[in-house]
Parts: C-alpha cells; sequence; structure tokens
C-alpha cells in the first residue's frame, strides 16, 4: 500500500464527495439521527431508576411513580422511534451511492488507457474496485458507520458521568475487557484484508468463465465443439478454490471467535459480582444499582461500537481505497496538450522506425516500420494472418504506444497532441467491432444527435447498402439491435453488422478512415457494392484499408505489404503485381484464380 496515503482519510473524503453530490441532505439528517440517538438510552438511564427507588419506598407516591414511567415511556418512544424513521430514510440513499460507485468505476473503465484493457495489474484492480463497492457498502455503510462513532462518543460521555459517581471501578472493568474485544476483532480484520487480493483474484477468474458460458456469441462454438464441459470444469474448480478459501478463513478465526466469547463471558460476571457486592454492603439502593446495570450495559455498548465502527471504518475504507486506487489508476501512455491545426483538414502521417511488442510478452510484433501517407491517399494494407497489420491500426490510433521509433502526424510525433483531439482524427471500423444493445439509429449517432442527422443516417444506411433491411424492420430505425433489451430487438448478419459498423465510422465524418477487413463478413455482391462506391463513401479522404482480399487493393493509390512484422513491399497494385517473387503478386496470382 502507498506510504503516505491513509485509505481511511482518503475513502472518508470520497464518501464525503458522494454526500455532497449525489444526496447533500444526507449530511444534515445525519447530524440529527447523531443527535437524537446519542439522547435515547437516557430517558431510561435517569427515569427507571427514580421510578423503581419510588416503588420501594415504604410509601408509595403513585402519581410520581405514574409520572416516570409516563415520561420515560413518551421520550423513549419519541427518540427510538424519530431515530428509526430517519435510519430508515438515510438507508435509502445506500443504493443511491453504491450505484454512483458503479457507475463511476464503468465511465472509468471507457477512459483508462487501452492497453490496460489487456492488462492483467489493471483487469485485477478494476474488479478489486468493484468488489471493493460490495465489501466496503459504499458511502452509507461508512458514513454510517462514522456517525454512530460519533453518537456512542457522546452516549460515553453521559454515562460516565453517571457511572463515576457510584460505580468507578466498573469503568475499569468494561473498559480493560473491551480493549482484549478489540484487539481481537483487530485479529479478524486483518485476515480478511490480508486475504482479499486473492478472493478478488478467484472472483475474477470465476466471473470471467460465467460471463463466456453466459455471452451468446460463444453459445455457437460451444455447442459445436462441446466446450460446455471443460466450462464448467473449470468453474467447479474456482468454487472449489472458493470454498477452500473460505474453510481457511474459518480455521484462522476459530481461536478469535472462542476467545471473544471467553472474555464476554468474564465481563458480564465482573459486573454481576462488583454490583451485587455494592448492593449487599448497601452502598447503593435497588433503583441505583439497576441504574448501574443499564449504564455499565450502555458503556460497554457504546465503547464497542466505538471501536468496533472504528475498525469497521479501517476495514471498509481499506476495500473502498480499491475503487479510489482505480479511479486514479495512472495512465500508460504519454499524453500531450498540442492542438491539431486545422484538424478536419489533409494530414499526412508517418511511421518511422516504428517498433513494438504487445505489453508484458516481449514478443516483437512490428520491427522497424516506416512508411509515410499523404493526406488524401488511399492506401491498402495486406499481408498474412499475424504479420501485424492491425497492430499498425492500434499504434497510428494510439491505443498503445510504440517501444521505439515515431509516428508523426503532419511532421509531430503523435504523443505531442492532445490525445481526445487526436481521436478526434480517425474512423475506424476494426475486425472485432461490436454494435451495442441500442437502437439502430444510436448505434451509428453515439449521442451526437444533430438536426438533419435522421437524413444523414438514411444515406449512410443507404449507401453501406443495409438501408433496406433496416426500413423492413417492425421499428425501422428504432428497432433495438439484440434481445438485451428489447424482446423484439433484431438480430443482425455478421454482415448487415458489418455495415453497420461502416455507416457509423462514416457519420464520424472524421478526416481519416480506417477500415480492417471491412469486407470480411460481407457477401460478394455487397463486397463489389462497397468497392465500388468506396470512393464515394470515404469522399476524397485519407483512407487505411486492411484486406485479405486483393482485388480491393485496385481502388487504392498505394499498397503496403506487411510480413513478419515489417513492410516487406509498398507500391502501387501494377507495380507490385509484376514483381518477379514478389509477395504480393504471389498473393494476387493464388487469389486470382478465385476472382478472376
Ligand atoms: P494481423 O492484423 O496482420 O492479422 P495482428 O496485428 O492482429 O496481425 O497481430 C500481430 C501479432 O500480434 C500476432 O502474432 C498476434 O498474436 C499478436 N497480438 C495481437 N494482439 C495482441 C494482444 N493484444 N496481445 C498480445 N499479442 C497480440
Amino acid at each position: 500500500m502507498d506510504k503516505k496515503i491513509s485509505p481511511v482519510r482518503e475513502s472518508i473524503k470520497y464518501c464525503f464527495r458522494q454526500i455532497k453530490q449525489y444526496k447533500r441532505s444526507y449530511l444534515p439528517l445525519s447530524v440529527i439521527n447523531v443527535i437524537i440517538g446519542a439522547a435515547a438510552p437516557f430517558s431510561e438511564l435517569i427515569f427507571l431508576p427514580l421510578a423503581i427507588d419510588a416503588l420501594m419506598a415504604e410509601e408509595k407516591n403513585v402519581p410520581l411513580i405514574l409520572f416516570y414511567f409516563g415520561i420515560m415511556t413518551t421520550l423513549t418512544i419519541l427518540l427510538q422511534g424519530s431515530n428509526s424513521v430517519l435510519s430508515i430514510h438515510l438507508a435509502k440513499c445506500e443504493d443511491l451511492f453504491l450505484n454512483a460507485s458503479s457507475r463511476e468505476i464503468s465511465a472509468r473503465c471507457m477512459e483508462i488507457d487501452f492497453s490496460l484493457t489487456e492488462d492483467k495489474a489493471a483487469l485485477d484492480q478494476i474488479k478489486k474496485a468493484r468488489e471493493g463497492i460490495q465489501w466496503s457498502g459504499g458511502t452509507h455503510q461508512i458514513a454510517g458507520a462514522f456517525f454512530t462513532i460519533i453518537s456512542n462518543v457522546i452516549k460515553i460521555f453521559g454515562v460516565i458521568a453517571v457511572l463515576i459517581i457510584n460505580a468507578p471501578i466498573l469503568l475499569i472493568i468494561i473498559g480493560v475487557l473491551l480493549v482484549l474485544s478489540a484487539i481481537i476483532n483487530a485479529r479478524k480484520n486483518d485476515i480478511d484484508i490480508k486475504n482479499f487480493t486473492e478472493l478478488s483474484g478467484i472472483n475474477r477468474i470465476f466471473g470471467h468463465i460465467c460471463w463466456e458460458m453466459e455471452d451468446f456469441r460463444y453459445g455457437k462454438d460451444v455447442r459445436l465443439y462441446s466446450a460446455a464441459g471443460m466450462m464448467l470444469e473449470k468453474t467447479s474448480q474456482q468454487i472449489k478454490r472458493l470454498s477452500d478459501y473460505w474453510e481457511n478463513i474459518n480455521r484462522l478465526k476459530f481461536p478469535l471467535n472462542i476467545l471473544d466469547i471467553i472474555v464476554g463471558v468474564l465481563r458480564d460476571f465482573g459486573t454481576y459480582l462488583y454490583l451485587g457486592a455494592l448492593a449487599i454492603l448497601g452502598k447503593i439502593s435497588i433503583g441505583t444499582f439497576s441504574q448501574m446495570l443499564s449504564a455499565g450495559g450502555t458503556l460497554h455498548s457504546s465503547l464497542q461500537a466505538v471501536i468496533m465502527g472504528a475498525q469497521d471504518i479501517a476495514k471498509r475504507s481499506n476495500y473502498m481505497y480499491e475503487i479510489i486506487r482505480f479511479m486514479d489508476y495512472p495512465p500508460a501512455m504519454e499524453k500531450g496538450s498540442r492542438k491539431i491545426e486545422n484538424i478536419n483538414g489533409g494530414h499526412e502521417i508517418e511511421f518511422k522506425n516504428v517498433c513494438f511488442s504487445y505489453p508484458k510478452t516481449g514478443v516483437a510484433v512490428l520491427k522497424d516500420v516506416s512508411i509515410k501517407i499523404k493526406a488524401g491517399e488511399k492506401l491498402s494494407v495486406v499481408g498474412l494472418n499475424g504479420a501485424g497489420k492491425t497492430t499498425f491500426i492500434k499504434l497510428l490510433c494510439r491505443l498503445y504506444d510504440v517501444d521505439s521509433g515515431e509516428i508523426l502526424l503532419d511532421g509531430v510525433n503523435i504523443r505531442d497532441y492532445d490525445y481526445d483531439e487526436y481521436m478526434k482524427l480517425f474512423s475506424v471500423v476494426f475486425q472485432d467491432f461490436r454494435l451495442l444493445a441500442f437502437s439502430a439509429e444510436d448505434n451509428i449517432l453515439l449521442g451526437r444527435h444533430e438536426e438533419g442527422s435522421d437524413k444523414i443516417v438514411d444515406d449512410l444506411f443507404e449507401k453501406t447498402g443495409i438501408l433496406e433491411k433496416i426500413k423492413s424492420l417492425p421499428k425501422g430505425r428504432d428497432t433495438m439491435m439484440f434481445k438485451q433489451f428489447d424482446k423484439d430487438g433484431v438480430e443482425l448478419s455478421g454482415g448487415q453488422q458489418q455495415k453497420m459498423a461502416i455507416a457509423r465510422a462514416l457519420y464520424k465524418d472524421a478526416p481519416v478512415i480506417i477500415l480492417d477487413e471491412p469486407t470480411a463478413a460481407l457477401d460478394p455482391v455487397a463486397e463489389y457494392e462497397i468497392y465500388r462506391q468506396f470512393n464515394s463513401l470515404v469522399n476524397g479522404k485519407t483512407a487505411v484499408y486492411i484486406s485479405h482480399r486483393l482485388s480491393s487493393c485496385k481502388f487504392c493509390d498505394n499498397i503496403a505489404v506487411f510480413s513478419e512484422g515489417t513492410v516487406k513491399e509498398y507500391g502501387t497494385h501494377d507495380e507490385l503485381v509484376h514483381k518477379t517473387d514478389g509477395i504480393y503478386a504471389e498473393m494476387f496470382k493464388a487469389q486470382a484464380q478465385y476472382y478472376v
């Protein structure tokens, strides 16, 4: 854990920030509740012994006895009643704060550097943050524990004042045994905290396997390759790990639980012995005996509530701190602040001796790649599977940073540019693009609704050849993709989804368009249509186009042939296709028999 940082302080700050942001009234209501909660036991503590002594007196003053009981009952009902009403009201905020934390974590997941989404430490931190919400109980539980402590501190001062006069030794008995109890509890908390990392790891793996089992995208492969058995076996392994984990925790805590019981018995025994002796010796009346007993009980429960509350806050804060850690997760990439000049104009891109390996793999995927893409140029990137084509695009889009060499935009290293602005340069359709389970239109607009956008969307659907399909759907553009949120949602084919993804990229209208295997899932007719329209689709913008189908290269100004992580050939289709022993010429010949 970071040295100077106190998880408790950070978590309390986090809670107060959430209260301020999401429910300001929570704070004053909690303060009122603290005062009421602290006052509640005193009505009984003050009036009950008076009533008992009045009852025991030789001359019974009935109106006085009734008065004592009446006032005690009324005060108790009023105080405890309003305490419970307020507590219930405050408890309603629990979900509000929990959901707010959950949303904050999700939002952060969308903005952390992309490379971290494949980084085990970062993934573990996300899992820990998620579990941190659950285990800390969120702002309501921590703030609740904090206010309970304050309320109990007030009670403690009150009962000490009552006890010190008649039974000072009881203070010592309760104090000493409570310290023992606190030590035991601290040991138990330590056990939970020390083992939390292991628990998160197990839950992350278990959750991931369950997610794969539930996700219908894996459904076909799971059925056709009979993978269900293996998946279930993997979950069984994690369930076994989990049960071993809890068994171990229970074994570690068992002696502490026994000690806890012994301390409780000693405390009760000591209290009765001491107060009984005082009463027998005539030092206190029966009323005072009952008052001291009740004050002792209140002192013990209040002290315990303070100590346990403090320990509870410390423990919960450690869990909550995992949320804060994730929110402050250090970036994986350098980001500059330079503005891009004439962002919507043409831009020259240059890779200069770029080398790259995926984080923590040590395997060089791109080796000394140098290539220039002029403004408005259409570049086709081809090569066998695993040659590094997609990686080349990921680096260009700053999803990862190069290991050495540099990527320049208009002669300036892309690291120097403002990251958000740089991301505006690209419209990309990745091979593994995903549509969201929202409406067809929302999938294109992604919140960028503007005047006339309906018409633009229809035009794009028309250009990418999906308009007819969308129009045939019961709710047209408002039809939901997939069935997660709507039973009438539609399951489009791979090719249709790809057309939607291309329409989405074109709607962004960025100056550089990148299509990674844009036609892989399209049938030959749709592919031909996309190619035919390609120039009008990209509308004179710079375009990088990765494809396995070399016929598409004819539409491009230049072709870069990737092989073994580097650009082995570069030129126009006509130059490369006639090159003796050229990779491109070979690949083209091999494919031509199917296409020509
Ligand atoms: P292509 O697009 O030419 O098929 P890629 O750029 O996708 O090739 O992949 C190049 C190499 O990088 C492959 O060996 C692949 O296994 C590896 N690779 C791709 N993505 C990752 C990743 N996220 N982590 C580690 N290795 C990766």
